[in-house]
């Protein structure tokens, strides 16, 4: 089971959900592997929540075309066939843009006289790492780099080959409703939708919706700082037939605990709405989300 947790803008708690959901699996199901995924590369944040251990760091590279010198003719071949004007054709030199680069190889399969080779292009780094029971990997995108897409990809690669398709897998998706976030729900068996009950709020989840009805994804709406703003969120769910499936409280604690940088699955009505979401899920979805044997407290 995937369940990626993404919503329409930044700062609406889909990091904090994603951390206390995984952990609070992780930790009441120590004998089930439970798999968190950072997948907001261009700012990596979930670890600020957790104290883990590294157990292994990988350099993250995608190819892009080098050039040969002596071997061009200068014909522009390769600079007509790029459909994303990644390569410039000068008298006496041939530049390729890295951040234009799409890594299709057309350039290089065409070349008449094979003078563009693909080489590795460095794009980030990726760590995983453990904190008690739980998983957790990061991909962090390098300052710079402007495609996130190849960064999310290879991390969620990383994830899905490392551990056993029995795992619960937690996606925290960048946010938005561009490329990136589509790329980190494209597997995710259901995704959770974070909004706040504010206008712009709604707004932004208004977007998130359209998106996830456009990419065909089962997906559901978890109210944060519910309580705060208005009932807007809930009507506008309500005549959609989009499904509320949890509702994290607005409380004072919680944001003490959030400001500490502590997990919040502790406090009893966070920890109860949780499950009920995780519950929630396995209904909508027929699947199992918590396996195993609940352990005993
Ligand atoms: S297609 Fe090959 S030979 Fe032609 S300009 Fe490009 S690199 Fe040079
Ligand atoms: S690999 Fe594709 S996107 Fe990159 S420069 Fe060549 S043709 Fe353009």
């Amino acid at each position: 089971m995937t369940i990626a947790i993404a919503s329409g803008k930044g700062g609406t708690g889909k990091t904090t959900l994603s951390v206390n959901l995984a952990k609070l699996v992780s930790a009441t199901y120590p004998e089930a592997e439970t798999v968190l995924t950072d997948l907001d590369v261009e700012e990596p944040n979930s670890g600020l929540f957790l104290n883990s251990e590294v157990v292994d760091e990988q350099r993250v590279t995608r190819k892009i075309p080098e050039w040969i010198e002596e071997k061009c003719t200068y014909c522009n071949i390769c600079r007509d066939v790029c459909q994303f004007n990644a390569i410039a054709v000068l008298p006496n030199q041939v530049l390729v843009f890295p951040e234009l680069c799409h890594s299709c190889n057309a350039c290089v399969g065409l070349c008449p006289e094979n003078a563009l080779r693909m080489t590795d292009h460095h794009i980030g780094r990726l760590k995983h790492m453990t904190s008690e029971k739980l998983n957790f990997v990061e991909g962090e995108l390098k300052i710079g780099e402007q495609q996130a897409v190849p960064m999310i990809a290879q991390t969620m690669d990383y994830s899905r080959e490392k551990f056993p398709e029995s795992a619960l897998h937690v996606y925290d998706a960048p946010p938005g409703t561009s490329c990136p976030v589509i790329e980190s729900v494209k597997d995710a068996d259901y995704v959770i939708l974070v909004s706040e009950p504010t206008p712009f709020g709604l707004h932004d989840l208004k977007l998130s919706v359209k998106t996830m009805r456009k990419i065909g994804k089962r997906f559901g709406v978890v109210i944060n700082r519910d309580g705060i703003g208005n009932n807007d969120t809930v009507e506008y769910c309500r005549e959609e037939g989009v499904d509320i499936i949890g509702r994290i409280p607005n409380m004072t604690e919680i944001a003490r605990k959030y400001s500490r940088g502590e997990l919040i699955s502790s406090i009893p009505e966070v920890r109860e709405q949780l499950f009920h979401i995780l519950e929630n899920i396995s209904q909508i979805t027929g699947q199992s989300v918590l396996p195993g044997q609940k352990e005993e407290e």
